[in-house]
């Protein structure tokens, strides 16, 4: 099965949503294959932005992930990193459909409550870049035979 990266946002600590969010991705029918809290430092978020490095609000950016820990998580499914950004919406918190994460709790483009791979091959670069080997997890899920018809997976 497809796994995906969401970090949930040091806005998020903040504001008492890790349990809301977490909650949605629990209700989706995804499987929790690991997670923790982290401080990033600016050696990841050099990394991890490493696609926005050239714009202005750049070093903002990195400012507000690493001003107090986040959590990073591992849901996994059938299709996990198309289904994720669905339920994340658009980054500007303001036009992101109301449903979706950012949609519901968001009303910036920076503070936007979660990160979500965008595709599987950054979700597995991703995956590595914050989780060491032994931090994720397969088990046996007794969800499984509930969430998806026997010939799905
Ligand atoms: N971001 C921002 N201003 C912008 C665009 C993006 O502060 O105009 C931040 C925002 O926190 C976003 C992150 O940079 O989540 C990464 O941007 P990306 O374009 O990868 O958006 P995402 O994949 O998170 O929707
Ligand atoms: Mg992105």
């Amino acid at each position: 099965m497809e796994k995906t990266l969401v970090i949930l946002k040091p806005c998020t600590l903040q504001r008492g949503l890790i349990g809301e969010v977490i909650s949605r991705f629990e209700k989706k029918g995804l499987k929790l294959a690991g997670i923790k809290m982290t401080w990033l430092t600016d050696k990841v978020l050099n990394e991890h932005y490493a696609h926005l490095s050239d714009k202005p609000f750049f070093q903002r950016l990195k400012n507000a992930m690493s001003i107090i820990p986040v959590i990073v998580c591992c849901w996994e499914g059938i299709d996990a990193v198309r289904v994720v950004r669905a339920m994340t919406g658009a980054t500007n918190g303001r036009n992101a459909a109301p449903g979706t994460i950012r949609g519901d709790y968001s009303m910036s483009s920076q503070e936007n409550i979660v990160h979500a791979s965008d595709s599987p091959e950054n979700a597995a670069i991703e995956l590595a870049r914050f989780f060491k080997d032994g931090e994720l997890f397969d088990y046996t899920w007794l969800q499984t035979a509930c969430v998806y018809a026997n010939d799905e997976c």
